[in-house]
């Protein structure tokens, strides 16, 4: 039996089992070892944690039409009409957005899926942002300055969950006959978005493909 299930575990810390196993990719065993973390934990350690949920809570929230972490919404990039709101480049993370904004080569508009698709650590298709972006496409006054989205570039990182991610998107945008591209593969397989280099992102970004084309 499990301690959440247990009438010997005290309520408090069924509560918190609940919580923790209500969070993205936390199963019951993840959930135990952080719940006895934390009831070790000093008091300020696990305050510390408390306080800054309850910061992010108050100050940032998450752009509602790119899913951007924002302290406005629409954020600063979606707001910006000199950038190309018909071009939409998905990505998994935020720190991905950050990465390829970096390059200073992107003047279109992103989505954040804040996750992929990983079945082997419980993360499917509806536990990421993946029906906001098709309603992006599918209706111009939930994208960006009510743009029209002409093109989306898949900006998953290389490796295996990213490409299978990119693959179904591929396969639900293309019934949607918006232009579907990928970045270049200049990008060695299994590498991450987040850490490659400007000039590598650069690269990969301007000298983007069709799904299908190697
Ligand atoms: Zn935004």
């Amino acid at each position: 039996m499990s301690l959440r299930d247990s009438a010997a575990t005290p309520l408090p810390v069924r509560e918190l089992l609940d919580a923790l196993t209500s969070l993205p990719g936390i199963g019951k065993r993840s959930a135990e070892r952080i719940a006895f973390h934390l009831i070790k934990a000093s008091e300020e350690e696990a305050m510390a944690l408390s306080n800054s949920i309850a910061e992010v809570k108050h100050n940032v929230s998450c752009c509602s039409i790119c899913n951007n972490l924002a302290d406005v919404s629409p954020c600063l990039i979606c707001d910006d009409h000199t950038r190309d709101a018909s071009v939409v480049l998905v990505v998994e993370q935020p720190k991905d957005l950050i990465s390829l904004e970096a390059t200073g080569m992107f003047k279109g508009v992103y989505h954040v899926l804040t996750g992929r698709i990983e079945p082997l650590a419980g993360i499917e298709v509806g536990d990421i942002a993946i029906s906001e972006l098709l309603e992006r496409v599918d209706n111009s006054s939930l994208n960006a300055q009510g743009a029209t989205i002409n093109e989306v570039i898949l900006g998953l990182n290389p490796n295996l969950e990213g490409d299978s991610t990119a693959l179904y998107l591929a396969q639900e945008l293309e019934a949607r006959s918006v232009k579907v591209t990928r970045l270049a593969r200049g990008l060695p397989s299994g590498s991450q978005i987040e850490y490659a280099n400007s000039q590598v992102l650069a690269d990969a970004i301007q000298g983007r493909r069709g799904m299908h084309q190697e």
